[in-house]
């Protein structure tokens, strides 16, 4: 089949590295000027921003079940997928870090290895004072998650200090095994090489104006190119065919030498949602701000102060870390901050992916291919997908 995709973000990228394993050929439109587009472009896809936290259990707390089991067929997809990735040189923690110069130049570890994942559970932490923020969310996910699934393993004091030194404060802490992490600039890199090892075409600096069955109006000129089937992955970009909106969020990348974190951390706390995730070459990354706003300007003054004063309070050796980089983007989200997958003779939408991207993209992508093997027989979408239109 002749396949056409708007958009190169995460869904783009996976959706064409799937496709063009399968011996489709595969057409990707995207307004950025290449494949990696510099920190402060715009558009810039958010899946450059993310912290990669993969959090199928912790995250039911904005979503339903849905996202628990999305999130948990999508840990299974990354684990199958990251072995058929090309191996990518490690992101830099230099100056430029977060840009094409840093995440590709000059790596602290040497030569090229696979995307780093990792599944190693992660942390839930909480201070004495914010118990209630804590037995909040385990009484959320006792009664959201399916019934098999009783993921929090309280952890006493020395179990902490075994499976992480580095935490010193939080008075309260959770084991959630299964959880995990991806690295999201590594993973969109290596995506994209094996997409170009596969024969995909990349139409860079080529915006899609519009998105119909089997056709993608390009913005030059109004020129239609049409494909057997057609993907509608702009995130933002998708508006106004898709009630969309941005939600602003902001990370900071440090370089802690010494501190030495094994799996995500996320600290409850009333009044932020900030977690840390390690990154190879003594990297940290801790996020991330959830502010309605499409305000795409730098880090604020506030927002700096209460996440790195908070994650300083769960892990203190941070004090001497350094922060190497703070970057700003837009999560797409729609009306109920869940994720919607349309499918239609010759078209298939995702979007609204919010939070949760890189938790739920491999299992959104596994099930808009089943959907269109469907199509194809029978033209009718599945009933396992959510019943509502974003178009
Ligand atoms: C600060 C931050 C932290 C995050 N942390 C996490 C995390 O820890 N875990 C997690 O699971 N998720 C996280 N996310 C969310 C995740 O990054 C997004 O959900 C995900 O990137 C959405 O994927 P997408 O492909 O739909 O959109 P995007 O990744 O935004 O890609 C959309 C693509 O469409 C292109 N486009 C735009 N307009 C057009 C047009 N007119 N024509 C063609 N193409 C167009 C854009 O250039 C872009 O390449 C985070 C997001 C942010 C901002």
């Amino acid at each position: 089949m002749r396949i056409g995709i708007a958009g190169a973000g995460l869904l783009g990228r996976l959706l064409a590295f799937e496709l063009s394993a399968l011996g489709h050929e595969v057409h990707v439109h995207d307004p950025a000027p290449g494949p990696r587009p510099p920190c402060g472009a715009s558009p810039r896809a958010a899946a450059w921003s993310a912290a990669g936290m993969l959090s199928p259990f912790a995250e039911i707390e904005t979503g339903d079940e849905r996202l628990a089991r999305w999130g948990l067929r999508s840990m299974e997809r990354w684990q199958a997928l990251v072995p058929r990735l090309p191996h990518v040189l490690p992101v830099g923690l230099g100056p430029h870090a977060g840009e094409q110069g840093g995440c590709h130049g000059a790596p602290p570890g040497g030569g090229a290895r696979a995307v780093d994942f990792r599944r190693e559970g992660s942390l839930l932490l909480a201070h004495r004072e914010d118990l209630g923020s804590a037995r909040r969310l385990l009484s959320v996910m006792a009664a959201r998650l399916p019934g098999t699934h009783r993921p929090a393993q309280p952890l006493d004091r020395e179990a902490l200090a075994r499976l992480e030194p580095a935490v010193h404060g939080p008075a309260h802490a959770w084991l959630l095994p299964g959880e995990g992490q991806i690295h999201p600039v590594e993973a969109l890199e290596a995506l994209y090489r094996g997409g170009c090892a596969q024969g995909v075409r990349w139409h860079w600096a080529s915006p899609v104006r519009r998105v119909d069955p089997g056709a993608l109006w390009l913005d030059a000129a109004g020129e239609c190119r049409r494909h057997d089937l057609v993907f509608d992955v702009r995130g933002l970009g998708a508006r106004p065919q898709c009630p969309v909106r941005g939600v602003r969020g902001e990370v900071f990348w440090l370089h802690a030498p010494g501190v030495a974190l094994r799996r995500p951390l996320r600290l409850l706390h009333p009044r932020w949602r900030v977690y840390l995730v390690p990154r190879p070459g003594d990297g940290v990354v801790v996020g991330a701000t959830e502010i309605e706003s499409e305000d795409l300007s730098p880090v604020s003054v506030r927002s700096a102060l209460g996440l790195l004063s908070a994650a300083y309070s769960a892990v203190p050796a941070l004090a001497e870390a350094r922060i190497v980089h703070s970057e700003t983007n837009l999560r797409p989200a729609l009306p109920d901050n869940l994720p919607a997958l349309h499918v239609e003779s010759g078209l298939v939408r995702i979007n609204g992916l919010f939070r949760h991207g890189w938790l739920l993209a491999p299992a959104l992508v596994e099930e808009a291919l089943q959907c269109c093997e469907l199509l194809s027989c029978a033209e009718q979408s599945s009933s396992d997908v959510p019943d509502k239109e974003v178009a």
